[in-house]
C-alpha cells in the first residue's frame, strides 16, 4: 500500500510573542492528531507559517513529496498573507482551507484582549482567503469547529477526492483494440488527458495478451477457479468457459502490473485469438480495484479506477456502467443500466453467480462466462467525461438505484436500475444536452461534492445535473461556461 498523508500548516505571526507561537504550535499539533484519528489519511502537522521563507520551504517540500496528496492551512491567530504568496504561487498540490477555531464556545468570564489575540481565526482566516482568492487558487473551503462530525465528515471526503487526484496523475492506461469504429463519444485527445490529468495512455497488441494467456498455468488456473468459486455461486455447467476467463484475468492482471497500468480497455471488434470476450475477467478485475472501459472507451476506464480509489477504503463501490433501455411508466420511470458482460460485482446487492450464454456481439467463437446480479438500491451518482475538442467537460448526476422493479429471467447480464434526478425525462434532457456519454462511471461512495472538488484540483469543467435542474439552466451555464473555457 502507497503511503498518503496531507499536511496541516498553520498560520499565525510574530507580533504576540513567542508563548503565544508555543500555544499555537501544540494546539496544532493536538489538532492534527485528534482528527487523524477520525479521517481517512493522516493530518500530519507541519510548521507554522511565519515567515515567507518557512512557507515557502514547506511548500517545495510538499510539491516534491510523493506521500503529501495535499495540504490544509488554517490561520490560528492572524497570519499576514503577503507572506503567504511565494508559497502559495508555486503550489502543486490539492489545497484545502479549514476555516475553524480551537475553542467550541466564547468563554464568557474568562475572555480578555489576550484570549482574542491568541484566538483569532475569525479575523486570520479572512486574510488567508483573500490572498487565495487574489492567486485564483484553486480550493476547497470548509468552515466549521474542528471536531464536529461534519466538519470532519467534509474533510474525509476532500481527502479521498485529492487522492483521486493523485492516484489521476499516476494512472497508465493499457488499451487491447482502438476505440470502437465509429463511435465519437468514446474519442479524446490523449495528448490532452495527460497535460492535464497525468494519465498515460498507451496500446498493446491483442496478440500479445494471448500470447500471455497462452503462458498461463494450470496451477494458475486452479488458483483463480478457487477464487470464483469462494466469491460467486456457480450456475452453469460449462466449467471450461469459467476456466478460460481465469485465464484471461491472469494474463491482462499480469501485463497490467508489469506496466504499471491501473485501468484497462478492449472491444468486442478485436478479438482476434480469443475465444470469449473478457467478461467475468474484467468484472473480477474491476472488484480488485481496477478500472475498465468496453469497446475502446479509455477514458470511463481511467475515471472507474479513480473513482474507485476515491471511494471506501481505496476500493469503493464504483462501476462502468451504460445506459441501455427505459421503463417510461408514469410514475414509476427508470434506467436499465447493464453491459454486454462487464459490470464490477461491488454494486451487487447479493452474491453474483456466473453464467454462460451466447454473445451476439463480437467475434466470440465461445459462449463468455460472466457474472450475474441486480445492482443495490441507494443513492448514487453517474459521472461522465466527454472531449469537447479543446478542454475535457466531466458531467455529474444524481441518481437514486432501486431494486430492479422487474426479475427479468431471460436478460443474461448484471443489471442496475435507477432515477435519474430531478426526474427521469428532465435529467434525460439535461445529461443529453451537456453530452454525457451512454458510458459512465456510476458510483454509490463518491458524491457530486467529491466530483466537484476532483475537477476543480484537475482544472476541468464540471457540470452537475440534480435535483434542482432545468434543461433551461443548464443550457444557460453551458453557454457561459464555453465560452469562459475558450478564455481560459
Ligand atoms: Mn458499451
Amino acid at each position: 500500500m502507497k503511503i498518503r498523508e496531507f499536511w496541516f500548516v498553520v498560520g499565525s505571526q510574530f507580533l504576540y510573542g513567542p508563548e503565544v507561537l508555543e500555544t499555537v504550535e501544540a494546539r496544532a499539533k493536538e489538532m492534527a492528531e485528534e482528527m487523524s484519528r477520525k479521517l481517512p489519511y493522516p493530518l500530519v502537522f507541519k510548521t507554522i507559517g511565519v515567515t515567507c521563507e518557512g512557507i515557502t520551504r514547506i511548500i517545495k517540500e510538499a510539491n516534491y513529496s510523493d506521500e503529501c496528496c495535499g495540504i490544509v492551512t488554517w490561520c490560528h491567530t492572524f497570519s499576514p498573507s503577503k507572506m503567504w504568496i511565494n508559497g502559495f504561487a508555486s503550489l502543486q498540490k490539492p489545497y484545502c482551507h479549514l476555516a475553524t477555531q480551537y475553542n467550541k464556545e466564547i468563554p464568557n468570564d474568562e475572555i480578555d484582549m489576550d484570549f482574542m489575540n491568541l484566538n483569532q481565526a475569525a479575523h486570520g482566516d479572512r486574510e488567508h482567503g483573500f490572498i487565495a482568492a487574489r492567486l485564483r487558487m484553486p480550493r476547497k473551503v470548509i468552515a466549521g469547529y474542528w471536531q464536529s462530525e461534519k466538519v470532519i465528515s467534509r474533510l474525509s471526503d476532500w481527502m479521498k477526492a485529492a487522492v483521486g487526484v493523485a492516484v489521476s496523475k499516476q494512472m497508465k492506461v493499457m488499451r487491447f483494440g482502438d476505440n470502437m469504429r465509429e463511435v465519437a463519444v468514446t474519442e479524446g485527445d490523449k495528448v490532452e488527458v495527460q497535460l492535464k490529468l497525468g494519465w498515460q495512455v498507451n496500446t498493446w497488441a491483442q496478440g500479445d495478451l494471448v500470447k500471455e494467456m497462452n503462458a498461463v498455468t494450470e496451477a494458475e488456473v486452479e488458483e483463480k477457479m478457487a477464487e470464483y468459486l469462494a466469491k460467486y455461486d456457480v450456475a452453469t455447467d460449462n466449467i471450461d468457459a469459467i476456466r478460460y476467463q481465469a485465464k484471461e484475468e491472469v494474463a491482462i492482471k499480469k501485463m497490467m502490473d508489469r506496466e504499471g497500468c491501473l485501468a484497462f480497455s478492449n472491444t468486442f471488434q478485436d478479438l482476434y485469438g480469443m475465444e470469449q470476450l473478457p467478461g467475468l475477467a474484467s468484472q473480477n478485475l474491476m472488484a480488485q480495484g481496477y478500472g475498465y472501459g468496453g469497446e475502446g472507451d479509455w477514458k470511463v476506464a481511467a475515471m472507474t479506477a479513480i473513482m474507485k480509489a476515491m471511494g471506501e477504503g481505496g476500493n469503493g463501490a464504483s462501476a462502468f456502467m451504460e445506459d441501455y433501455t427505459y421503463h417510461l411508466v408514469e410514475g414509476q420511470e427508470y434506467s436499465l443500466g447493464a453491459h454486454m458482460l462487464e459490470v464490477c460485482p461491488s454494486l451487487a446487492a447479493d452474491k453474483p453467480r456466473i453464467e454462460t450464454h451466447f454473445l451476439g456481439i463480437g467475434m466470440n467463437e465461445k459462449d463468455p462466462a460472466r457474472l450475474v446480479f441486480e445492482g443495490k438500491a441507494g443513492k448514487a451518482i453517474v459521472a461522465s467525461l466527454i472531449d469537447m475538442g479543446g478542454r475535457l467537460r466531466l458531467i455529474v448526476q444524481d441518481i437514486e438505484a432501486v431494486k430492479p422493479i422487474m426479475p427479468m429471467p431471460n436478460l443474461p447480464v448484471a443489471r442496475v436500475m435507477w432515477r435519474a434526478m430531478p426526474d427521469l425525462t428532465t435529467g434525460v434532457e439535461c445529461w443529453i444536452t451537456a453530452g454525457g456519454a451512454h458510458h459512465t462511471v456510476l458510483s454509490y461512495d463518491v458524491t457530486a461534492e467529491q466530483m466537484r472538488d476532483w475537477a476543480r484540483m484537475m482544472d476541468i469543467e464540471f457540470v452537475y445535473i440534480n435535483k434542482d435542474s432545468t434543461p433551461e439552466k443548464i443550457e444557460e451555464e453551458l453557454l457561459i461556461k464555453d465560452l469562459v473555457w475558450k478564455l481560459k
